[in-house]
């Protein structure tokens, strides 16, 4: 009796373990499954800033991976959007949140704002405000977004224009990200900045998460991640005014930005006058000049939007003496007359 007993207690443990052994099979080959991977050629995109932004992998990145950056847009719309109530941007420019002493306002802000705002008042100073990060005051009287945009009243620019001074925002350099600014009517605008960060940020996530072949788009902006498996990139160069995918040219691109500013991009026409969205900080108008769209080629992608901003607001004169100062791969002016302008065209 004793000996069956053993026995017994000698096969329920064998059972035990066999089972036992059996979930832990199943466990560890469940855990070693392979991710969802996601085809060559596989898009996710959402619509972010008024903007769709695609994201194409030319490699086999995980599908989670791919989701997880479209997702980050949101995250960032959270932060940069000027219009969003709950954007980090909307508290600094509604002064809320932080704190105010006398007439100064005082908040700590996120990396990204501070990384985003440090480098918008740099390139304001190296611009000579022709990139100017505290127009929101006058942006806002030109609402592109509205059904029945109109022209602002001189006596409304006036005023606006009283408070788009950058250099009021003070940033912190002791580590805390912390910025001031006045207790006054100065709104910051990223419009011009925000998706060149994003670009660059993302392509940061990608390569962490080992996709190497992409291309991130978020509108005007392109990021052309490595040279899609050596069959390398192509970018096209939008005509002004024409419908959209009729290029005057195309570039071949391999691991760099390719950022565009153009006055075709968001505009609206009175009494035979077209008023677009790029805006000359000394008149409080759409910029007057010689041109039509600026093309910026640059591996950083937050670098090339200010300057394809900049750069547009310059007219082409000046706008090619500071393309020949700053190392940029590439530069293309496209005037309004059609004039088609290229520097470095070796390359
Ligand atoms: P982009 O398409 O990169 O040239 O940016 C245009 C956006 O930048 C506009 O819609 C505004 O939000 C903002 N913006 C307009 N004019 C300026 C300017 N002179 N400096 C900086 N940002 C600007
Ligand atoms: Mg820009």
């Amino acid at each position: 009796m004793k000996c069956l007993r053993v026995r017994r207690l000698n096969s329920s443990i064998l059972f035990i373990g066999i089972i036992a052994i059996a979930v832990f099979v199943a466990f560890v080959l469940t855990g070693c499954q392979k991710k969802k991977l996601a085809a060559p050629g596989a898009t996710v995109s959402g619509t972010y800033f008024d903007t769709l932004i695609t994201i194409t992998a030319y490699d086999n990145t995980p599908q989670d991976v791919l989701d997880g950056a479209i997702d980050r847009c949101a995250a960032y719309e959270k932060i940069f959007s000027k219009t969003d109530e709950s954007s980090e941007l909307y508290a600094i420019n509604h002064r809320m949140g932080g704190n105010v002493e006398g007439n100064t306002y005082s908040i700590e802000v996120s990396d990204d704002m501070y990384e985003v705002l440090s480098c918008a008042v740099k390139y304001a100073k190296d611009t000579e405000l022709a990139f100017n990060p505290a127009l929101g005051s006058v942006i806002s009287l030109w609402d592109y977004h509205s059904e029945h945009p109109t022209v602002p009243s001189q006596t409304a620019i006036d005023e606006a224009l009283k408070v788009t001074d950058p250099f009021v925002i003070e940033i912190s350099e002791d580590g805390s990200h912390t910025i001031s600014m006045p207790m006054d009517g100065t709104q910051l605008d990223l419009g011009g900045i925000a998706k060149g960060y994003i670009a660059d940020e993302l392509k940061k996530y990608l390569v962490k998460n080992g996709c190497s072949e992409a291309v991130i788009m978020l509108g005007g902006n392109v990021y052309c991640m490595g040279n899609k498996n050596n069959q390398g990139y192509s970018v096209g160069i939008q005509k002004p005014f024409e419908s959209i995918g009729t290029y005057v040219h195309v570039l071949s691109v391999k691991d760099d930005s390719v950022v565009t500013s153009g006055i075709y991009e968001r505009y609206f026409e009175e009494n035979g006058h077209i008023y677009h969205h790029i805006i000359d900080g000394t008149t409080g108008y759409p910029v007057d000049n010689d041109l039509a769209s600026v093309t910026v080629v640059c591996s950083n992608s937050m670098k090339a939007d200010i300057l394809s901003t900049a750069l547009l607001c310059m007219g082409s004169e000046k706008a090619l003496e500071y393309a020949r100062r700053e190392s940029l791969v590439k530069v293309i002016l496209i005037t309004r007359d059609g004039e088609f302008i290229e520097t470095n065209p070796e390359r």
